[in-house]
């Protein structure tokens, strides 16, 4: 699953939307997240720390607003992402992120 918060993949999947492409881009830099197979799943309390303070109160209402490629999220984080940050085994993300 590409970098979008949880709570708003879950209220897609209720909706029953799958992930549309054109929702997949970083709003840092615009990368295409699934084109450059920056695919990932990091833990929810990582996530928060790259959007603290960040968050515009209509985010929540428009699908897409959440999306970070893996530098975008580092430099946000402000460190390397470390394999533990990912929620899931994502080794080809993983390989990405230690490449840089
Ligand atoms: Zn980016």
């Amino acid at each position: 699953m590409v970098g979008v918060h949880p709570d708003a993949r879950r209220q897609w999947a209720k909706a029953g939307v799958t992930m549309p492409v054109c929702f997949t881009n970083c709003v840092d830099c615009g990368l295409g997240t699934v084109v450059a197979g920056e695919v990932y799943t990091v833990h929810d309390d990582i996530w928060e720390q790259a959007w603290a303070g960040r968050r515009k109160w209509w985010y929540s209402r428009v699908p897409g607003q959440e999306i970070l490629c893996i530098g975008c999220l580092e430099r946000r984080l402000g460190r390397k992402l470390v394999v533990g940050d990912f929620a899931a085994q994502m080794p080809s993300a993983w390989g990405r992120a230690q490449e840089r």
